[in-house]
């Protein structure tokens, strides 16, 4: 009788072994197993990520223990944190503490659309203002062509609406400014990681750092979050012809009408479609005329062939990670994701 492989999802790496999060449960419902990473994957180049999808064979139910034999080609890769298969990027944003800044927003919203993940928006601690400052921010982002969810984790408001959107299937990994409550959020999601935190501080007392990678934890049958927030410092992307398309209410304008001008670059001009009169115009203008200044077109990176081919498409979060050559330079257009401050 042929066997159908075993097959699953990578869900935290650990010295040499992954852990894999089965796609269908083994003998006793069992979910998980501990596996060793095949030589051949490092050989040929292959390095396993969090998120990655997997078959295994070696698998010994009983020890719960198996190998990965198989790495599944990608559908994208963040590098910060390395998640392979990222769907969906949550941008956190908080209504007070700090104040929303629409620039500010702006800038997160336009360096998550650059990665062509989908881009969900949260206005975290609705706790702070009085309802009619929250529904007011509710229906301008709505503008912008968002369906936000409001939340408090210090109230638990909104935070099974939010459960819900992330138990569609897909990975989500979390972004924003600091102190917008992003750790907070990822605990009261994550009843795990409040346990981890207090196992961790009770062993190793407080104030020590364990380094450790990313985790991915279960929202939903097939959805899955990660522990670690992403960028906080977004930048802009580099060609500012796709700068119009980082805007959804300018891909609304767009799709349902056409510019005179096919390099129109909605700035006002004859024929326009998109026109001037919109909430975050003065963003779009501002965003362009910097593109403009620094005459970012050129310097568009696009990936070296293989590459592309291998992991598509790649989104790079992290620039720190980049040496400054002159195939980098030619790289994904898909940019303007910043490296962290260094004070952050
Ligand atoms: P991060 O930097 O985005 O990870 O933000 P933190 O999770 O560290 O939160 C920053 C501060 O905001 C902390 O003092 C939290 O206690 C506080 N905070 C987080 N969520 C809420 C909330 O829903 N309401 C209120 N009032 N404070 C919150
Ligand atoms: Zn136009």
């Amino acid at each position: 009788m042929e066997q159908e492989p075993v097959t699953g999802r990578v869900v935290a790496l650990q010295a040499n072994f992954c852990r894999v999060r089965l796609d269908r449960d083994g003998p006793g419902q069992q979910l998980e197993l501990l596996c060793v990473r095949r030589t051949r994957l490092g050989k040929s180049g292959q390095q396993v990520h969090v998120g990655d999808q997997v078959s295994l064979d070696g698998i010994d139910w009983t020890a719960g223990r198996a190998a990965v034999s198989r790495l599944f080609p990608r559908s994208s890769r963040l590098l910060r944190p390395a998640v392979a298969n990222c769907t969906r990027l949550l941008v956190v944003v908080a209504l007070a503490q700090p104040e929303p800044d629409p620039v500010q927003i702006t800038r997160f919203l336009l360096a998550a659309e650059a990665t062509d993940l989908q881009v969900e928006l949260v206005l975290s601690k609705i706790d702070l203002v009085p309802r009619p400052g929250l529904e007011a921010w509710l229906v301008r982002l709505k503008g912008w062509g968002y369906d936000p969810i409001g939340l408090s984790v210090a109230t638990g408001e909104g935070l099974e609406a939010l459960r819900q959107r992330l138990a569609e299937p897909g990975i989500t990994v979390l972004c924003g400014p600091s102190g917008v409550g992003k750790s907070s959020l990822l605990n009261a999601l994550i009843p795990a990681l409040q346990l981890r935190v207090a196992a961790v501080s009770g062993r190793l007392q407080r104030g020590r750092h364990t380094t450790r990678h990313v985790e991915l934890f279960a929202l939903g049958p097939e959805a899955l979050l990660a522990d670690t927030p992403g960028f906080n410092r977004p930048d802009l992307p580099l060609d500012p012809s796709r700068l119009a398309a980082l805007f959804p209410e300018m891909r609304q304008a767009l799709r349902s009408g056409a510019c005179r001008y096919r390099n129109c670059l909605h700035r006002g001009d004859p024929g326009c479609c998109v026109g001037t009169d919109w909430d975050r115009y003065p963003h779009y203008l501002q965003g362009l005329e910097e593109l403009l200044a620094t005459g970012g077109s050129g310097a568009g990176r696009r990936l070296p062939e293989q590459e592309v081919q291998a992991e598509r498409p790649e989104v790079r979060l992290d620039r720190r990670q980049r040496q400054p050559s002159r195939r980098r330079l030619r790289q994904s257009e898909q940019e303007g994701l910043s490296p962290p401050s260094p004070t952050d």
